[in-house]
């Protein structure tokens, strides 16, 4: 059996969506810059997409930009919305994504900005008292909180983050990365000034994501080149991208119930599995908090599991793709720097199972039974 339990890396691409590119890749081969027949049917396949992805989102289409993912988008909104508004603090937490880290990192080496980090708890759980000191201290600041963690699944409240950065006149800007397509976003209700989103996570394809960015935020582009998407972003647009991604966020929203609950009951499933055959597994962070977590992230960790390599590898032979991470001891340069955060014990070997609605309860049991084999 072959069992694909990494969606949370990248998830396979929905039949529907292929279809949908499919004209743009083999017949509608025209510029969308070129003024000809071939370019104008192409630019307004392109603009159809964008409205599509700004209806979802409930904002301007002139708001939403395409790149060429998450790690492009948050790029350009760190580096720029901080060097255009002369910004010189940035708060965001340990446990975002490295295309938020190092950037800011990058920038803190540079001597551009301080960075500050948000305090949370050993769930990963923010200390919003604690970011509302910083944004006190430090003002104007630029912000960088994701919405749903990509190893532990926690959700932030970004509604309540929002606030806090309205207050005190901060950027804010969101990595949605692993929540777009997976639960409402109404931007207009949020004080959210950018976001970053990507379709390889909803069943689009890989190599094209989204920005979104406030029509009184804006901010120079990152890549310069012939003046696409509105000078926000040099270089042909990726057509059949730009199209697959407005197609499996269409899909991602029209289906969302049907997917939530199925990504929920086979979470709830494989707890429950889990722990009756586990009886000391931790689950980490939020993500056995069916409320509060993405459905479709667990992570677990086993004592006795200390070679977690080994274990994957183990999974591995037996046709199981699932993820690993581990705490590990400061200094070095493998592990999770998520876990680590969360100061779990050194070496506490982890898993990352995270589901996709094409999962089926029996993989969940053809996995479990083989982790029992390889831990028991
Ligand atoms: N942000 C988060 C939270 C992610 O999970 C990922 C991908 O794993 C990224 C950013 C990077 O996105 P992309 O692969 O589109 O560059």
């Amino acid at each position: 059996m072959i069992v694909y339990l990494d969606n949370a890396a990248t998830t396979p691409l929905d039949e529907r969506v292929f279809e949908a590119m499919k004209p743009y890749l083999l017949q509608n081969h025209g510029n969308p810059s070129s003024i000809h027949q071939h370019g104008r049917m192409v630019r307004s396949a392109v603009e159809r997409a964008r409205k599509t992805v700004a209806d979802i989102l409930n904002v301007a289409p002139a708001e939403v930009f395409f790149t060429s993912g998450g790690t492009e988008t948050n790029n350009t909104i760190i580096k720029n919305a901080i060097k255009s508004r002369g910004i010189t603090h940035a708060i965001t937490s340990k446990i975002e994504h490295h295309a938020v880290l190092h950037a800011l990192e990058y920038l803190q080496k540079e001597g551009k900005i301080a960075l500050h980090f948000v305090e949370m708890d050993g769930r990963g759980r923010l200390d919003l008292v604690s970011l509302q000191k910083l944004l006190q201290t430090h003002r104007p600041a630029f912000v960088s909180l994701m919405h749903a963690n990509n190893e532990i699944g926690n959700y932030n409240d970004v509604q309540l983050i929002g606030e806090l950065c309205r207050e005190n006149q901060a950027f804010f800007h969101s990595d949605m990365v692993q929540s777009l397509g997976h639960t409402d976003i109404d931007l207009s209700k949020l004080n959210i000034h950018s976001i970053a989103g990507s379709a390889h996570k909803f069943h689009g394809p890989k190599g094209i994501g989204l920005m979104y960015i406030n029509a009184e935020m804006r901010i120079p582009p990152l890549l310069i080149g012939g003046g696409q998407e509105r000078n926000m972003r040099g270089g042909t647009e990726n057509v059949a991208g730009i199209i697959g991604l407005a197609k499996a966020l269409e899909l991602a929203y029209a289906e969302k119930e049907a997917n939530q609950n199925h990504l929920l009951q086979l979470k709830n499933y494989t707890i429950h599995k889990l722990s009756e055959k586990f009886s000391d597994i931790c689950y980490n962070g939020l993500s056995a908090d069916l409320e509060n977590s993405l459905h479709k992230v667990l992570s677990l960790s086993i004592p006795g599991i200390d070679d977690n390599d080994m274990l994957l590898f183990n999974l591995d032979i037996n046709g199981i793709s699932v993820s690993g991470g581990s705490a590990c001891a400061s200094g070095t340069s493998i592990g999770s720097h998520v876990l680590d955060a969360l100061h779990l014990p050194p070496n506490t070997g982890a898993l990352r199972v995270s589901f996709s609605k094409f999962n089926t309860q029996e993989e969940i049991d053809y996995f479990i039974e083989k982790l029992a084999v390889a831990i028991l």
